[in-house]
C-alpha cells in the first residue's frame, strides 16, 4: 500500500527527535512505513540566523521565561513545500481550544498540516498572528513543549485517516462515536481472579449483546461525562 497522496504532518520544533521517537511506534509507524501518513519535523533551531543558534529572547516588558523569537518559526514555516493558504496551521497552546475526537475527524480530511510547538513561556504573539490558522490545548494543564501536543494530535488524526487501521482496529464503536463513552470490553478467560465476564457476552445472542453494549454505554456515559449526552 503507497498512496500517491499521503496526509503530511510537518511539524515545527525544536526537538524533532521527541517526535520521531514518539510517533515511530506501532499502528503509526506501520502508517508512516506503508506511505499512508508523512511525517516531515522542522528544526526551528536550523533557522536561528545567529552564531550561537540562540531561538529565544527577553520578553518585553519584563518577566520571568524567555520567549521563542518570531523570525525563526517564520523562516521554518516558510520552508515547507506544498503548503498554501488553505493549509490548517496549528499552533499548541494551553490558550487554545480543546482538543476533540470532532476536530481530529476534520484533520484527518486535509492534505497537510503544520504543527508550531512552543517551548519556554511560549512564542512571540506576532508569528502566531500571521500563520496559525487554529490553536488547540490538549487539556487544562501547563506542558514544557508542545511536541507532547502535536504528538497527541497527530496520534488521534492519523488513526481516523482511512487505511490507517485495519478493519480488526476499526473506529466505529468507540468512545466519542455518536456522543457516547465506549462499553467496557472483555476477553479469555471468562473467570479472572473471582470476575465473571458478563453472562450476556458468551451467550452467542448477538442482538442481546448489542442491546447490552448498547446500555452500558449510555449508563457510562450519565456516570461518568453527563455533558457528552
Ligand atoms: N506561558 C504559557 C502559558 O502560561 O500559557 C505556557 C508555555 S508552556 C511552558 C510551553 C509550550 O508548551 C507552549 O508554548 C505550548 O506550545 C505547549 N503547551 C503547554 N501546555 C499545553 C497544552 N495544554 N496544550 C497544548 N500545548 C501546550
Amino acid at each position: 500500500m503507497n498512496p500517491a497522496n499521503p496526509i503530511k504532518f510537518h511539524v515545527l520544533t525544536l526537538f524533532p527527535q521527541m517526535i520521531f521517537d514518539g510517533l515511530n511506534h506501532s499502528v503509526i509507524k506501520r502508517a508512516i512505513d506503508n506511505g499512508i501518513i508523512f511525517i516531515n519535523c522542522v528544526n526551528i533551531r536550523d533557522f536561528a540566523g545567529n552564531k550561537h543558534n540562540k531561538v529565544d529572547d527577553y520578553p518585553y516588558g519584563g518577566g520571568t521565561g524567555l520567549i521563542m523569537r518570531p523570525q525563526p518559526i517564520y523562516e521554518a514555516y516558510r520552508s515547507i513545500e506544498g503548503v498554501d493558504k488553505n493549509t490548517i496551521v496549528c499552533h499548541l497552546s494551553p490558550r487554545g481550544r480543546p482538543f476533540t475526537q470532532q476536530i481530529a475527524k476534520h484533520y484527518a480530511g486535509q492534505s497537510n498540516i503544520v504543527f508550531i510547538c512552543g517551548h519556554y513561556e511560549g512564542i512571540d504573539q506576532r508569528v502566531i498572528d500571521e500563520i496559525a490558522t487554529d490553536e488547540i490545548s490538549i487539556g487544562d494543564y501547563v506542558l514544557t513543549g508542545g511536541e507532547l501536543a502535536a504528538m497527541v494530535v497527530i496520534d488521534a488524526t492519523a488513526r481516523l485517516v482511512p487505511n490507517v487501521l485495519s478493519k480488526k482496529e476499526a473506529t466505529e464503536n468507540e468512545s466519542f462515536e455518536n456522543g457516547l463513552l465506549e462499553h467496557s470490553q472483555y476477553t479469555r478467560p471468562p473467570i479472572f481472579l473471582g470476575r465473571e465476564v458478563p453472562s450476556v457476552l458468551l451467550g452467542g445472542n448477538h442482538k442481546e449483546i448489542e442491546k447490552y453494549r448498547q446500555t452500558q454505554a449510555i449508563e457510562i456515559t450519565a456516570k461518568r461525562r453527563p455533558d457528552l449526552l
